[in-house]
């Protein structure tokens, strides 16, 4: 199989390539793309001899050009080649691992090109979920999810039959950093405070997000999108332990869930590979090794991100882009303290208060609306 990935020197880039290197035999690499990183860029294709590398950063791509002169790789720069990775002819599948709103021209060019297309990124369906769904429609369904929630959940809907068979949607969460803690508790939250999570290893934006609900919020409207459920079936599970990933409950009650230990490997893996699965070494789950799975309501008062994004799902159309960008903006001005932490929440709601949504959003509506959102929360920040 020959995959292109794009954004192949993030976290969930370099784990799609950790299974390569496993199954060489299966899989083979014939596009990678990054930003600017182009130290890594230039060992990965050393290493797996694409036909491709896209560098989106005009002048990091002339430099890996004269870098990797002596091979035979192409490289192209310029956001626009991102899209040229996606479509590459020789690829069959594609891993969308890109950051923020530049996921959502790749997927589109790679549905339309009749790719499998393995989601990472979650802008991709929060913000332009309406245009996805209709592409999907028109060239086939083809979008397989990465992120660990919403694979379990697709784990858990294999063998139903009907659609109409889904009660709810179970989506865990660990809770985050602050989980238990009140309002009052996090008036002084530094970023320093707020960059540890004890169980999964992810980047500053996601372990803040993370612990705001912010993150399970994006999710929330992930799913909405990707299972075709309104929100309301959509029901969030504080779940400390993260070993459960996420569960479907039927008409019936019967509650199938995907459970194993946290590794982004499995999820990245079976959108490769579904519906068949291969071996990954050393993620052995031993369910002796807890003493017991717990799973709680969410505190919405102190973590209201949940409620605004159920409202941003609820409505639709740009609301939900207004919902991540205003996050965005927000989080950029926490980390270089020009927001408390409890702002950033407030924040995003002021920014979905003060947005005219738009229901069926074009492209350029949703880029609009995208830069409103951050230009409104950048107003709100504290002169120092
Ligand atoms: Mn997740």
């Amino acid at each position: 199989m020959n995959i292109s990935i794009l954004g192949s020197t993030g976290s969930i880039g370099t784990q799609t390539l950790d299974i390569v290197r496993d199954h060489n035999d299966t899989f083979k690499v014939s596009a990678i793309t990054g930003n600017k990183n182009i130290k890594l860029l230039e060992e990965q294709a050393r290493e797996f001899s694409p036909e491709l590398v896209c560098v989106a950063d005009e002048a990091a791509a002339k430099d890996l050009k004269i870098r990797i002169k002596d091979t035979s790789v192409k490289v192209l720069g310029g956001g626009d080649s991102i899209v040229t990775a996606a479509e590459l002819p020789a690829s069959d599948s594609v891993v969308v691992s890109v950051v923020g709103m530049a996921g959502i021209e790749p997927t589109i060019a790679a549905i339309k090109s009749k790719k499998r297309v393995a989601l990472a990124n979650k802008e991709t369906l929060v913000a332009a979920g309406n245009i996805i769904k209709e592409c999907e429609e028109q060239y086939g369904k083809c979008i397989i999810p990465v992120d660990s929630e919403h694979s379990a959940i697709f784990q858990s809907m294999q063998g139903m039959s009907d659609r109409k068979e889904i009660k709810k949607i179970l989506l865990t969460a660990s809770g985050g950093t602050f989980y238990g803690k009140k309002r009052e508790d996090l008036l002084n939250i530094t970023p320093a405070d707020a960059l540890h999570n004890p169980n999964w290893d992810m980047g500053a934006k996601v372990t803040i997000d993370s612990s705001t609900l912010v993150n399970k919020g994006l999710e929330m409207i992930e799913a909405k999108w990707l299972f075709d459920v309104p929100m309301d079936k959509i029901e969030v599970l504080i779940h400390r332990q993260s070993v459960l990933h996420s569960a479907v409950q039927f008409t019936d009650n019967a509650v199938i869930a995907q459970l194993g230990v946290p590794d982004m490997r499995v999820p990245i893996q079976y959108a490769l590979t579904y519906p068949k699965r291969m071996s990954i070494p050393d993620n052995d789950l031993d369910l002796t090794e807890y003493a017991s799975l717990t799973f709680e309501k969410p505190d919405t008062d102190t973590f209201y991100a949940l409620e605004l994004a159920r409202w941003a799902g609820t409505e639709g159309g740009t609301l939900a882009t207004v919902f991540n960008a205003s996050d965005e903006a927000a989080v950029e001005l926490f980390m270089r303290g020009e927001l408390s932490y409890l702002e950033i929440t407030e924040a995003i709601e002021y920014a979905m208060q003060s947005h005219k949504n738009i229901k069926n959003p074009t492209l350029s509506d949703i880029y609009n609306a995208d830069k409103e959102a951050r230009e409104i929360v950048y107003k709100r920040r504290h002169k120092a």
